[in-house]
């Protein structure tokens, strides 16, 4: 009920697409029950929690934020909506984003921008009027950073307790550093896909935001493992992720990307990221300056794949299964056309259409092919340091604390979404675990989260470090 009534005091936020309010008191109800006769169902009994829009969800519109899928209600959960759900989860409604997943701030999906709950904090409102900005309350909110800007807001602002995002170039890890919740993308292969509604299939992964990491661990520990509807999925059993309280780093390697250290990183997200590389050699860990050097390359390559799964990803968005479909009659290819032209925006036809072209016969092999050579460098970047004994790496996860909308808007949106992503993507590509703890807030009062990057399925680790670090 607290959760219910908070999703309607911060509707402005716009965080939710659905509220689902009659499926998640039911399941209040029936979790009581089981609570009373101490039939607990698991570690979720009883705990509202949110799914981003672009999850199937069984009865309950899935949008993507997008005309192409307004009104389409799955007929089937995906599996990690299901395992939530077989642990006693409250499912409270679907979070808003960025139109089928492509962006970085939640700002380009059909149902508006999604505000960052910290734009009505005292401290930035304060700082804001010292500043001598004009006192406009609804002109300078921040935006929440994406695509799983609703998720990340709605954890932020207290409406459930844990919120699935997507996390396919840093869409979970960037807007739990604008909103100052903890964002896990765990191991490529460690959680399944299915039902994920799919940007890019070699890189998706279901994000996890919370509060904390320890809340993070246990989302984890029942989602990750095997699924027979996922063939990306590993095989071996998976052991419980609960995180053991490292009192000791002294054991630990800490790696230093000096390639992460770029000219648009703002003052203050690079002097709070070496604060936190000294507060971990001061506590005895060894920190050493590594190199990743393809690092420059991870923007470029991450484009063609990107929009080449995406061309053909969303061929199957044809107005003839399901979504929406134009009034057309005039044939099928205009029928097609129509359908797709009224049910995608720019951002998503542009790059269906980029992708086409890297796809094209003549140019394959010098664009899609290459791309995937240069993306096993920047993987072997990962491995490389890694084999020579680091454990983990600490980055920033994000350029600069969340900007006003009204910034974000100003520039080529798709530039700016392409720089912000300077420090996640390279992760996706190499499929490995990282997440972004919120680490301080900035002079403004507004959160910045620094990244922990692991081995490949060493997620355990890695959320022990972080957990020792929050
Ligand atoms: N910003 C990136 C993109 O637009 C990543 C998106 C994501 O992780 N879903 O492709």
């Amino acid at each position: 009920q607290r959760c219910l009534s908070l999703i309607k005091k911060t509707k402005f936020l716009n965080a939710y697409i659905t509220v689902s309010e009659e499926v998640a008191l039911k399941q209040a109800e029936e979790a009581e029950k089981r609570y009373k006769k101490g039939r607990s169902l698991g570690d979720l009994d009883g705990i509202p929690i949110a799914v981003k829009d672009n999850f199937s969800t069984s009865g309950i519109e899935t949008t993507c934020a997008s005309n192409m899928l307004k009104g389409y209600v799955p007929p089937y959960n995906a599996t990690v909506v299901q395992k939530l759900l077989d642990q006693g989860a409250l499912l409270m409604g679907k979070t808003n984003l960025d139109e089928f997943a492509m962006g970085s701030g939640s700002t380009d999906g059909i149902f508006g921008p999604v505000k960052n709950p910290w734009s009505y904090s005292k401290q930035y409102r304060e700082k804001r009027k010292q500043n001598s900005h004009s006192e406009n309350e609804d002109s300078n909110w921040l935006i929440t950073g994406g695509s799983s800007g609703g998720s990340a807001a709605a954890v932020s602002a207290f409406t459930c307790f844990a919120a699935l995002g997507s996390d396919t170039g840093g869409s979970t890890r960037n807007p739990a550093a604008h909103c100052g919740v903890v964002g896990l993308k765990p191991s490529y292969g460690l959680v399944s896909r299915h039902g994920l509604i799919p940007l890019v299939n070699s890189m998706d992964v279901p994000g996890i935001l919370t509060r904390c990491v320890d809340d993070a661990a246990t989302v984890l520990g029942i989602l990750a493992g095997h699924d027979p509807k996922d063939s990306t999925t590993i095989q071996d059993p998976v052991k419980p992720f609960t995180l053991p309280s490292l009192t000791d780093v002294s054991k630990l390697c800490i790696g230093i990307p000096k390639e992460y250290l770029t000219p648009e990183l703002s003052s203050e997200v690079h002097s709070l990221w070496s604060k936190a590389a000294n507060l971990f050699e001061s506590e005895g860990a060894k920190v050493i300056e590594v190199s990743l050097p393809h690092t420059s390359y991870s923007i470029v390559c991450y484009h063609v794949l990107c929009t080449s799964e995406v061309a053909s990803n969303m061929a199957r968005f044809d107005g003839l299964e399901y979504g929406h479909r134009c009034d057309s009659s005039v044939s099928t290819e205009a029928m097609y056309a129509a359908t797709r032209r009224e049910g995608f925006n720019d951002v998503v036809r542009g790059r269906i259409l980029s992708g086409n072209f890297f796809l094209l016969k003549e140019n394959y092999e010098n664009y899609f092919v290459k791309a995937q050579k240069v993306r096993r460098l920047i993987a072997n970047d990962f491995v490389n340091v890694f084999n020579s004994g680091v454990d983990v790496l600490l980055t920033p996860t994000t350029l600069s604390e969340a900007v006003p909308y009204t910034e974000f808007i100003k520039e080529d949106n798709r530039t700016r979404s392409a720089q912000d992503d300077i420090f996640t993507q390279a992760v996706n590509m190499a499929g490995l675990p990282a997440v972004s703890v919120p680490m301080a807030l900035s002079t403004q009062g507004l959160p910045i989260g620094l990244q922990f990057i692991g081995r490949a399925f060493c997620d355990q680790q890695l959320l022990t470090v972080a957990k020792w670090f929050e």
